[in-house]
């Protein structure tokens, strides 16, 4: 097959030669790990310019992209409304450090969308959320210890770099260097899925959580979504033990519904945290709770959280085009009809494929899952044969002008850019794709 053609090189010369230069002067030629093709080999491809559901590198080649930046851009690449509001906002300054009406009306539009939020403050990005809201979860419970599961992602904050310990403890070891033990040790990691393993948690340190944090529908390892009764024990014991239940919505939030997960599950979180959709494709993170637990921040509280370009003109424009756009044109049932005709195409496919691959999807969001024992619900590690088949599929799929995420643990994105000749275009490349790897 294509892929062994020869050094990709050949065949992205300006991606190769940025690439070169990018490694040295940015550790890796990249700004975020995942970029860099590591996990499925070959060049990171340089984009130039999208539109729509494309993306183009910078050798004129163009992509049917399913990455769509990780998740913010759920209209899709340069959506007129959101160029034009953003063109228009950009006239009148990108910044002040003072407050403006685009961040009242992005709050009032978060607030009447997600009953859990009464108040909601920005930030610039998902792990900033994530950061604030736990504080101000230990600031209003005056308990100490954080509770999070394996597979899911908060952003890399020290405290949330943790894999699971050995043992019955469950203390967290960093999963990074540069992370003392001592940041991680009010950190508690679980398996997801497993009740049994919160509870006894919960009977051992109850007294000292102050929050339990999770991906409502885990898209950091895969797509996870979870039994909605693991949910709803999460829900009881931390209403139980005063502790707080925060749902990180990064990528659910506006995504899977006005209401996100929450409105999805039917389970409502005492904190929420957003990002992505709701930046619109800007630098935006938000979190959110009941006034009572908000008024703990300052300059009200006690509780120091702060930005220099938090609740910006631009960045709040975008998402509000954005929000404005979901809601104006049914974006989520157009998005869930979009799923579902995605799922129709790759079914068939997926079953006469040579090796047993799964399709897993919540509304908008999708994954193959390379496990042949099935589609996992907790964060169950690829074999290297696995790895191997999704590093083919990845560089097969990319040789037939499909953009999938560089890694085999990560999420497919849609957007309303989608059309149904696009996805019918990924079908049929997946199946030739996956013909040329047998
Ligand atoms: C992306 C993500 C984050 C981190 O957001 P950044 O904007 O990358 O800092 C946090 N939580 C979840 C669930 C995410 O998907």
């Amino acid at each position: 097959m294509s892929n062994a053609d020869g050094p990709r090189e050949d065949r992205h010369p300006r991606s190769a030669e940025l690439y070169e230069r990018a490694c040295r002067v940015i550790p890796g030629g990249v700004s975020s790990p995942v970029r860099a093709f590591r996990a499925v080999g070959g060049t990171p491809l340089f984009i130039a310019r999208a539109l729509g559901a494309q993306v183009f590198d910078a050798d004129g080649r163009s992509y049917l992209d399913f990455v769509g930046s990780w998740g913010p851009l759920i209209a899709g690449h340069a959506h007129p409304a959101v160029i034009a509001a953003l063109t228009e906002a950009l006239t009148r300054g990108t910044t002040y450090g003072a407050p403006c009406a685009a961040e009242v009306e992005l709050a009032e539009r978060v607030v009447a969308s997600y009953p859990a939020a009464e108040q909601v403050r920005f930030v610039s990005s998902g792990t900033e959320a994530v950061m604030s809201a736990i504080r101000v979860a230990r600031a209003f419970t005056g308990c100490d210890v954080i509770v999070k599961f394996a597979g899911c992602y908060h952003g890399h904050a020290d405290h949330l770099l943790v894999a699971a310990g050995s043992g019955l403890a469950t203390f967290g070891r960093p999963s990074s260097a540069g992370v003392p033990e001592a940041f991680t040790a009010l950190t508690r990691v679980l398996p997801l899925d497993d009740e049994a393993a919160v509870a006894a948690l919960f009977a051992r340190e109850g007294a000292r959580i102050a929050a339990v944090i999770i991906e409502p529908v885990p898209a950091n390892h895969g797509l996870l979504p979870q039994r909605p009764e693991f949910l709803a024990t999460l829900r009881r014991l931390t209403s139980q033990h005063g502790a707080l239940l925060i749902f990180d919505e990064v990528i659910s939030g506006f995504r899977l519904g006005r209401g996100g997960a929450a409105e999805l599950t039917g389970i409502t979180p005492d904190l929420v945290t957003f990002g992505k959709v709701i930046g619109g494709g800007m630098p935006v993170g938000a979190f959110g709770a009941a006034r009572k637990i908000m008024a703990r921040l300052a300059p009200d509280g006690d509780t120091y959280q702060a930005g220099t370009l938090s609740g910006n003109p631009v960045a709040m424009t975008a998402g509000l085009a954005t929000l404005d756009l979901l809601v104006r044109e049914s974006g989520w049932q157009r998005l869930e009809a979009r799923g579902a005709e995605l799922e129709r195409l790759l079914r068939p496919v997926l079953a006469q494929a040579p090796f047993p691959l799964h399709l897993v999807r919540v509304g908008s969001l999708f994954w193959i899952s390379f496990h042949e024992a099935g589609a996992p619900r907790t964060a169950a590690t690829l074999t290297e044969r696995e790895s191997v088949r999704y590093a083919a599929l990845f560089h097969g799929m990319l040789d037939r002008g499909i953009y999938l995420p560089p890694s085999a643990y990560e999420a497919c994105f849609l957007s309303l850019a989608h059309s149904t000749t696009d996805l019918t275009r990924f079908a049929q490349a997946l199946r030739a794709a996956l013909a040329a790897i047998a």
